[in-house]
């Protein structure tokens, strides 16, 4: 007789021992666990948040992959891609090239939640999240090889990770330090619950509902599939925390403070631009800040409340970033397109900068003057004096460019000194991150400080696209060839 899942699932999913060959420290060293000070029975209340059988997920995950192979072999029949926008193209190379990795990474820290986390409940529902991790990598892989025939840079869904491009290695710092390197119970707070539950709606829910409108129903798909997967294992975050609260509250407010700003800077430079730039102006659903508001901005608000901690200190400079900082970060990354691997659209054509206007009140102020130079240039022909001729200051602790989290107006470079070497910063919230633990950063050096130190060579740019792994088939330039900067030439007749 079979049983019912009720009738047997308590026993498995609190499935522990006592070990009599090893001790228990031995078999979870805090430095895995990161339980320290928090008493071994603390773990019994942790509660899961959803709960599963192996034969349930097998068959619902079987379902999530017959619909996305039904898209996938519509996709390769179609046109779909052929005919997509330029500008949303470079959505697809930025997002396969950017979380493919990722995904990957995922896999190793849910493995190492099955394997070390304190609770056994933990580290049964953790298994499911590594197989849900191993299909996300395995799908943007699959689907960059299908349009790989069309365009060499779906090769960077696999390869950017192992290059030095610096928007890349921006991320990679993130996840390396807090997917890779984080005991569990940090890697909860910062991944599952800050980056997972917060933040990869904007990717993959924003984008999706975008990617819809674009045409791109077999992008759409692929990560509307994903998400939901992510929305079920991110839960796991939050009987963390509440047995964290318990015990050393301080410390989950650092980790969420120091992730949440880390996550958002990121998603600044990866989504901000993509949404409010990229996506063409007809399929926009929202603005980045209103998704960042709706999504993101409440969730965070009350999950903090629910718990009883408080906004982060810097939650003004955060909202006055979230007015800004994507836009900084959009009109660096394009000025620097060189060093990207995908074409970035400029987006500010006579009807999209109205659209800026009128989501970003004050973008004109800060950002018209500089685009104006760039527009004037290039109707001029002066194409030499669109493009970079030395690398920008980067962020000892983002990695990103400095001066990108406020508007023009506040351009601020902030410094520390730790052991005898300066360390510089995008804004005053990231060194506060640093110096929450300065040993975790002090030793990295960033793309400057390595191109300072000699390290690459030629130490010129060319130098510098030859480090980044960037090839003449790859490397970013105006997605649209600038037909956008026509509408400002005297004679045109403006499309808005
Ligand atoms: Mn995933
Ligand atoms: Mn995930």
């Amino acid at each position: 007789m079979l049983l019912d899942r009720d009738d047997w699932y308590g026993v498995a999913h609190d499935l522990e021992w006592s070990l009599s060959y090893v001790e228990h420290e031995d078999a979870f060293p805090d430095a895995w666990t990161g339980s320290n000070g928090i008493p071994r029975e603390a773990w019994r209340a942790w509660e899961e948040p959803f709960r599963v059988s192996y034969r349930d997920y097998v068959a619902v995950q079987r379902e999530k992959e017959a619909g996305v192979a039904g898209v996938r072999d519509a996709l390769k029949r179609s046109r779909v891609y052929q005919n997509l926008h330029p500008s949303f193209a470079a959505v697809s190379h930025l997002h396969m090239g950017a979380t493919c990795m990722i995904e990957q990474m995922a896999v190793m820290m849910l493995g190492r939640f099955a394997r070390f986390a304190p609770s056994p409940r933990w580290r049964n529902i953790s298994v499911f999240g590594m197989l849900d991790e191993i299909r996300h990598a395995q799908l943007d892989l699959l689907f960059s090889h299908d349009l790989l025939k069309y365009d060499s840079r779906f090769d960077w869904c696999q390869k950017a990770f192992h290059s030095n491009e610096w928007a890349i290695i921006a991320i990679r710092s993130f996840c390396d330090d807090w997917m890779l390197d984080t005991n569990c119970i940090d890697a909860a707070l910062a991944v599952n619950l800050t980056f997972e539950h917060g933040f990869t709606n904007m990717q993959f829910v924003a984008l999706a509902a975008d990617a819809m409108e674009a045409g791109d129903v077999g992008f759409s798909n692929l990560l509307s599939s994903i998400q939901t997967d992510e929305a079920r294992h991110a839960q796991q975050g939050f009987p963390t925390l509440e047995v964290l609260m318990k015990h050393d509250p301080e410390r989950a407010q650092r980790v969420l403070d120091v992730s949440f700003w880390r996550s958002f800077r990121l998603f600044q430079a990866m989504t901000g631009p993509a949404m409010d730039y990229y996506t063409p102006l007809d399929r926009r659903t929202m603005s980045f800040k209103e998704f960042m508001l709706e999504w993101v901005v409440d969730q965070h608000e009350r999950t903090l409340r629910d718990y009883g901690l408080k906004r982060p200190w810097y939650w003004d400079t955060f909202l006055q970033s979230l007015e800004h900082g994507h836009h900084a970060l959009h009109l660096g990354m394009w000025f620097w397109r060189p060093t990207l691997f995908w074409k970035p659209s400029a987006g500010v054509s006579k009807v999209e900068r109205r659209w800026l206007n009128d989501k970003y009140p004050s973008w004109e102020d800060s950002w018209g003057v500089l685009w104006d130079e760039i527009i004037q240039n290039v109707n001029h022909g002066r194409m030499a004096q669109t493009l970079p001729e030395t690398l920008p200051a980067l962020c000892n602790l983002t990695q990103l460019p400095i001066g990108t989290h406020l508007d023009r107006h506040h351009l601020e470079c902030v410094t520390r000194e730790h052991h005898g070497r300066m360390y510089y910063f995008d804004s005053e919230v990231s060194k506060w991150c640093f110096e929450q633990e300065p040993e975790r950063y002090a030793g990295h050096l960033n793309v400057v400080d390595r191109f300072v130190a000699g390290l690459i060579q030629p130490a010129d740019l060319s130098g510098v696209l030859q480090w980044m792994g960037l090839t003449p088939d790859v490397m970013g330039d105006d997605a649209v060839d600038y037909s956008w900067a026509r509408d400002y030439l005297p004679d045109a007749q403006s499309a808005g």
